[in-house]
């Protein structure tokens, strides 16, 4: 059985008021909240086992590495993945998209080849890719959305080219919500020898993903927003790519020897884990993961699903308000705009009831220009948002039309 009541306890953050009020936070597609466990973890972490992984033979370094190591190993069982050395730690999904755009693009891209993104992407799946362009000489083709937020998947089919050399597509629009059909479109570009990178950032706290099943080439996230600590994130890839693909950055654990005339690169993982990695940051996510599997992937992603349908049923119910992104298939992202009200205003006024939501553009400026809008007001719910902090939005955007005089 479900308790979000109890959920909401392991959140120290959801217990404090704002402005007199208690806080509603509906900013997750953001960042997500830490579970108590979490923040336990980084702490005993430091009190207890911090020191430098991979390189000390002394007591507090190897537990640190076996630490960092068996948060590898919980990633890759997480996803699903094949293999342990096919997880790489980076900083975030935008550090694991930019390593692909360029270890991917020095190695197989050339002037006048062509990358397929879609028009929901944010600018992290977007701005990677057209610097590689500038590079390389090579186009970006865009697949487009209907006015639901789903993608145009006729369209989709008949973009590719003997010169495409990647999809690169978001599993679900931080913008609309929408989930897109990755396992049918990955299919598609296997078809046409081509391989893609899903965007996981919006999709994997979400619900159960399994790469293998997806049969995705790459899959990026980011630690923050599945429960865990900020400046960690995940890049999977097939071990086929990884192997062939060049290092993209150099510097410590990378390397197997170095002289002035030759460096030879390490094994995977370590040949894309530059630098003294984020391994606090590592073991901060392995906790996390660790929560949402107890709590139940399944179980979470009903209680979301359930709560997803209660937040359109009520607000829709706000004379004036329009959704963007109302595709059949949608997680908890509710994109919306009031008639003849800013959304930075109504985004203020809403703040000082202690509710959070995000407004502006959300980074997908291309959705906004879709729409012919210049951004929305943003709620993005967690497994610890409950129908009443659902009524209590719903209360706020009435008074909000009454303060505005709408
Ligand atoms: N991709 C999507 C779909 C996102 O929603 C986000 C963040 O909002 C990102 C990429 C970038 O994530 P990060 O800032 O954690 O690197």
């Amino acid at each position: 059985m479900f308790d979000v009541e109890k959920i909401r306890k392991d959140f120290p953050v959801l217990q404090q008021k704002v402005y007199g009020n208690p806080l509603i936070y509906l900013d997750n597609g953001a960042t997500s909240q830490k579970p108590r466990v979490v923040i336990e973890k980084i702490n005993s972490f430091y009190s207890l086992t911090n020191s430098s992984i991979h390189r000390g033979i002394h007591f507090l370094s190897e537990q640190a590495t076996t630490e960092y190591e068996s948060a590898r190993n919980r990633v890759k069982e997480f996803i699903n993945a094949e293999h342990d050395h096919e997880i790489i730690f980076t900083a975030g999904t935008t550090a694991s998209i930019n390593s692909v755009a360029f270890s991917f693009g020095e190695k197989y891209i050339k002037a006048g080849d062509e990358i397929i993104l879609t028009e929901m992407e944010h600018h992290a799946n977007i701005v990677p890719w057209q610097m590689l362009c500038d590079r390389k000489g090579c186009k970006l083709k865009i697949v487009p959305i209907d006015d639901n937020g789903d993608l145009l998947l006729e369209d989709f089919e008949k973009m590719f080219t003997p010169k495409t050399r990647i999809l690169a597509i978001t599993h679900v629009s931080n913008a609309l919500g929408t989930i897109n059909p990755v396992r049918e479109m990955i299919k598609t570009a296997h078809a046409n020898n081509v391989p893609v990178l899903v965007d996981g950032a919006q999709s994997i706290q979400h619900g159960v993903v399994d790469v293998s099943d997806l049969d995705c080439d790459f899959f990026v996230f980011s630690g923050h927003k599945i429960y865990g600590p900020t400046g960690i994130g995940v890049l999977y890839g097939k071990e086929k790519w990884l192997e062939e693909m060049p290092p993209y950055q150099g510097g410590g654990d990378m390397i197997k020897n170095v002289t002035f005339e030759k460096t030879t690169y390490n094994d995977l993982p370590f040949k894309f884990e530059a630098g003294t990695t984020n391994y606090v940051g590592a073991v901060g996510l392995a906790a996390a993961l660790d929560y949402l599997t107890e709590t139940g992937r399944e179980e979470i992603e009903e209680y979301e699903s359930e709560l997803t349908g209660y937040a359109h049923g009520k607000l829709s119910q706000v004379e004036g308000l329009k959704f963007f992104g109302t595709s059949a298939n949608k997680i908890g992202i509710l994109s919306f705009l009031i008639d003849g009200i800013h959304q930075y205003d109504a985004g203020m006024i809403i703040d000082k009831l202690g509710i959070a939501v995000r407004t502006g553009t959300h980074c997908a400026q291309p959705v906004m220009d879709h729409f012919g809008i210049d951004g929305t007001l943003r709620a993005s719910l967690a497994f610890y948002n409950t129908k009443d902090e659902i009524d209590r939005l719903y209360e706020a955007l009435l008074k909000v039309k009454q303060m505005l005089g709408t």
